[in-house]
């Protein structure tokens, strides 16, 4: 971007700001090859404040990337920026608080193969990559993202693939990572294909947020692939109503006309999306790209994020404005997924105000006190 504000524009076609030909920009592949990863290459883009720039310095962190389509999204001139501050560090992140864990949701200990977490009944989670198309700062899988670590080989997969063979009680597949969507297509197409030869898996979830950080990957050869694989979920990480730009509404729909069954997933964060008004306005605006909210997740505790988590209150609070007030479909379960690995957990505001006997005493979106007497 140039400093005329011209990046203060929601549009997402930020190809004139980067000089270079639409047909490029949209170019999916030139996107994740031209993403901007030094502190050079941002400076010329973004006027950085003393924090970034430390940030940016730290020695040890988690990757810098961001894709030229989602840099464009950035407000250049304001560091409160919601979508600047999710992808450009600060030095914030170079403080670790008692609570931060290396692998918070104690992942690894949950793993029966390499690059799969089995941690309940029905369901795993496969880790098909490190990559993504740009770096959460908030990330919570850091210990992986980005490092190169972990490349899921063929070999690999025929494991997992026995591991799910002999523990047909998996019915449901999470392919995850780093971001699934930034695999070339027949690799991706390696994975889906591997899993659907396995009669007991059922469904598989594909979590994401390319839709948000690259939407032009989302074209007709992916979709094409993708509804070959039915029934597939998609649940899209999306933390900001000013993500969903004309770009990412066309690959919302392209998904959803798939037949691809679309959630999202929020983390929610400090100054960032801590406020009812703007998660409701992020809620409604999925709805209506028919993307069903999910999860809204309070931040993990990785190392260096302590900066981004708010109070739980917050959470629970954020419910309280959303019940009732919008459609239910509109309001996403609000959970924390625990660490040491208890797995997601719901905490929702308490609408009964008292239980005896047959008698239950509830409260209503409008704090209205109501009786329900059981038969
Ligand atoms: C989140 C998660 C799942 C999927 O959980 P749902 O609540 O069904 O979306 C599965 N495995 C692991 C390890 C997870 O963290």
């Amino acid at each position: 971007m140039k400093k005329d504000g011209a990046a203060k524009s929601t549009s997402s076609d930020g190809s004139s700001s980067y000089k270079v030909k639409k047909s490029r920009w949209y170019d999916w592949k030139w996107q994740l090859k031209n993403r901007i990863t030094t502190v050079e290459e941002i400076s010329k883009y973004v006027a950085l404040t003393q924090e970034e720039k430390q940030g940016l310095d730290l020695k040890e962190r988690l990757v810098f990337g961001v894709t030229p389509y989602f840099l464009s999204l950035i407000d250049p001139f304001s560091p409160n920026c919601p979508i600047r501050k999710q992808c450009v560090p600060t030095a914030s992140e170079g403080v670790a608080t008692e609570f931060d864990y290396e692998d918070p949701c104690a992942e690894e200990k949950d793993c029966p193969v390499p690059g799969l977490v089995h941690r309940y009944p029905d369901r795993v989670l496969l880790l098909a990559t490190d990559e993504c198309a740009s770096y959460c700062r908030h990330c919570t899988r850091k210990r992986l993202a980005g490092s190169s670590k972990h490349v899921l080989t063929a070999k690999m997969m025929d494991k997992i693939v026995k591991y799910l063979s002999d523990n047909p009680k998996i019915r449901d597949v999470v392919v995850s990572g780093g971001d699934p969507l930034t695999l070339a297509e027949d690799k991706l197409e390696m994975i889906l294909s591997s899993l659907k030869k396995i009669r007991s898996v059922q469904v598989i979830r594909i979590g994401t947020r390319v839709p948000i950080f690259l939407p032009m990957r989302i074209d007709e050869a992916l979709v094409s692939m993708l509804k070959k694989y039915h029934p597939v979920w998609m649940s899209i990480h999306i933390n900001h109503p000013r993500e969903v730009t004309p770009d990412v509404e066309k690959a919302l729909n392209m998904l959803a006309d798939s037949g691809i069954v679309l959630g999202s997933q929020t983390v929610l964060l400090k100054g960032i999306n801590d406020k009812p008004e703007i998660m409701k306005e992020l809620f409604i605006r999925a709805m209506k790209n028919r993307v069903r909210p999910y999860y809204i997740y309070q931040c993990d505790p990785a190392r260096g994020t302590a900066h981004f988590r708010t109070s739980v209150k917050t959470g629970v609070e954020i419910i309280e404005n959303l019940r009732g007030f919008i459609s239910g479909y509109a309001v996403p379960t609000y959970v924390i997924d625990a660490p040491g690995g208890g797995g997601k957990i719901p905490v929702s505001p308490n609408y009964v105000v008292e239980h005896k006997g047959k008698k239950w005493t509830l409260k209503n979106y409008r704090n209205n006190r109501y009786e329900y007497i059981e038969p």
